[in-house]
C-alpha cells in the first residue's frame, strides 16, 4: 500500500502540476513510500519512513515501579539525558523519558510520597518532556477523587501528561482483562476517564507487549529464536505465535499483535476515542524477562539494535529502570550502562533515533494522520500538510512537536518548501542523498532540554 504522495499531471498545459495524495491509512505498511505515478512530466515527492538520516526509532519506556527515591530517579535521568558528570559516569546525551504515579506504598518513589524538592523535580521534568507518561494513579488510588486530586495538582503546576500506561492491578487502569482496571467503567467508583481525557491523555497502553522486534513493519517472528537458548526462546516464540493466530481470528485481547502497529485507533469502555499503543520487549526469555535496570543490558545487545535498524522498525521498549538488584551500587550498573552505550553508539552512527515515548507516539500519529499534497510551480515544489482532515483524537496534533523530524524525499531540496495548515515552515533541514540515493527535506528535529537541577 502506498503511503507517500501520489503526484500526477493535471493534463492541462499549466505549469502547475497538481498532486493527489493517498490517504495515510493507519493500517498502511509504512515501508512502502513509493509513489504511484500517473501521466507524464511527473515530479515525485514521498515521505521517508523515519527522520533523516535514521533508519529506525526507539523509545525506552520505563515504568517507575520500585524506584526507591527521588535521587535515584534523577540520577538515572541525568545520566541518560545529559553529558554531565553523574554518579554513573559521564552522561550519554540520549533522550529518555520516564513515568510517574501518585498514590503508592510509602517505600516507593511516587508523587505524594516524595518531598517538596521531589515534587518540584517532577514538575520540571514534566515541563521539559522527560516525564511523559502517567503510570496509572498508583496502587492506592481507588476512587475518582484520587484521580481528581492528582490531575488538579498537575494542572495547578502547569503540567500536562498525555500518555497513560496501566500499572499492575491498579483499579484506575483502563484494561479490564489483564490489569483488572475500572478507570473507564462509568459505574465504578474508580471511573476517571472523562477527567483524564479532558486533562489531555490521548495515548493509552493497556498491557499489550510483543516479543516481535520492530513495529510499523511486517512482523517477523523468527528473530525471537536464540541459538544459545533454544528451549526458552522456543517457548517465547510459541507464545507470540499464539497471540498472532488469535489476533488474526479476531480475538480482541490480542487484536494489536497481527497488524504490528505502534498505534491503533481505539476506544475506552466509556466510548472516548484514544490511540492505543503497543510496547515491545524482544528478549528471548519473553516479554516479562529482563525488563529491569539489571536486565536491560541483555536486551540492548548489538544483535538487537542491528536487527531493529535492518528491519527499519519503531520500538517502544518495555522496561522498569527503577528495579535494580538489592545490593546494587547505583541505579544502573555496568551491564545496563554498557547496553545504553551501545544504544548511544547506534544513534551516533545515524542509524537509530532515540527519543521519549511521547515524541515517538506523536511522530507516528503525525505520519499516519496528516494528509499531504505536493504541487509544483515553475521550479519550486510545495508540500502542503493538512493536520485536521484525518484527525481522530479530540486534541489536535501539536504542530511544534509532533511534526518534528518528518522528512520528505524531493528531487530538489533547495527549491522545496513545506506548509503546515497553510503556514510556511520557516526553516527546513535540507539533506544530502541517503542510502536510497534520494535527497530530502526535514522539519527540524529539536532535542528536549534537560533541566539544570
Ligand atoms: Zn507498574
Amino acid at each position: 500500500m502506498t503511503t507517500g504522495i501520489q503526484a500526477k499531471s493535471t493534463g492541462k498545459r499549466s505549469p502547475t502540476i497538481d498532486a493527489e495524495v493517498s490517504e495515510l491509512s493507519s493500517q498502511a505498511h509504512t515501508q512502502s513510500n513509493a509513489i504511484a505515478h500517473e501521466g507524464a512530466n511527473v515530479e515525485s515527492v514521498t515521505m521517508r519512513h523515519w527522520p533523516y538520516p535514521f533508519r529506525a526509532m526507539l523509545a525506552v519506556c520505563s515504568d517507575l515501579d520500585e524506584t526507591p527515591n527521588r535521587q535515584s530517579y534523577w540520577d538515572t535521568a541525568e545520566f541518560l539525558n545529559t553529558t554531565r558528570s553523574t554518579p554513573m559516569g559521564e552522561g550519554l546525551g540520549l533522550e529518555v523519558g520516564n513515568t510517574i504515579y501518585f498514590d503508592m506504598a510509602a517505600d516507593q518513589f511516587a508523587y505524594w510520597n516524595t518531598d517538596d524538592a521531589g515534587r518540584s523535580m517532577v514538575h520540571s521534568l514534566i515541563r521539559s518532556g522527560h516525564i511523559d507518561c502517567l503510570h496509572s494513579f498508583g496502587d492506592l488510588a481507588t476512587t475518582r477523587e484520587h484521580a481528581q486530586r492528582a490531575l488538579d495538582e498537575l494542572e495547578q503546576n502547569g503540567c500536562r501528561l498525555d500518555v497513560w500506561i496501566d500499572h499492575a492491578r491498579a483499579v484506575t487502569n483502563f484494561d479490564g482483562e489483564v490489569m483488572l482496571g475500572e478507570g473507564d467503567v462509568t459505574s465504578s467508583p474508580a471511573y476517571h476517564a472523562d477527567l483524564t481525557i479532558k486533562h489531555g491523555v490521548q495515548y493509552v497502553w493497556r498491557c499489550r507487549v510483543t516479543s516481535v522486534l520492530g513495529q510499523n513493519v511486517p512482523p517477523q517472528l523468527g528473530g525471537i529464536l536464540s541459538s544459545a537458548h533454544p528451549i526458552a526462546s522456543g517457548k517465547t516464540l510459541a507464545k507470540e505465535l499464539t497471540k498472532h493466530v488469535l489476533s488474526r481470528m479476531g480475538n480482541e485481547k490480542y487484536a494489536v499483535h497481527a497488524p504490528n502497529r505502534i498505534l491503533t485507533r481505539s476506544k475506552l469502555r466509556d466510548g472516548q476515542p484514544v490511540y492505543e499503543f503497543l510496547r515491545c520487549n524482544p528478549h528471548w526469555g519473553g516479554v516479562s524477562s529482563y525488563d529491569t535496570a539489571w536486565g536491560i543490558g541483555d536486551v540492548l545487545t548489538d544483535r538487537m539494535l542491528q536487527r531493529l535498524v535492518q528491519r527499519e522498525g519503531g520500538c517502544i521498549l518495555y522496561t522498569h529502570l527503577g528495579k535494580s538488584k538489592p545490593n546494587a551500587s547505583a541505579p544502573l550498573e555496568a551491564p545496563a550502562i554498557e547496553g545504553f552505550r551501545r544504544l548511544a553508539a547506534t544513534q551516533a552512527r545515524g542509524e537509530l533515533l532515540v527519543t521519549t515515548t511521547r515524541r515517538l507516539l506523536g511522530y507516528c500519529r503525525a505520519k499516519e494522520e496528516i494528509s499531504l499534497t505536493a504541487s509544483r510551480l515553475d521550479d519550486s515544489i510545495t508540500i502542503d500538510i493538512d493536520t485536521q482532515k484525518n484527525r481522530y483524537a479530540t486534541l489536535p496534533l501539536i504542530i511544534d512537536r509532533d511534526l518534528e523530524g518528518l522528512t520528505f524525499y524531493t528531487p530538489d531540496p533547495d527549491r522545496t518548501r513545506i506548509r503546515i495548515d497553510g503556514e510556511v515552515v520557516p526553516k527546513l533541514t535540507r539533506n544530502a542523498a541517503d542510502s536510497s540515493g534520494r535527497k530530502s527535506v526535514s522539519i527540524p528535529w529539536t532535542r528536549l532540554e534537560f533541566p539544570e537541577s
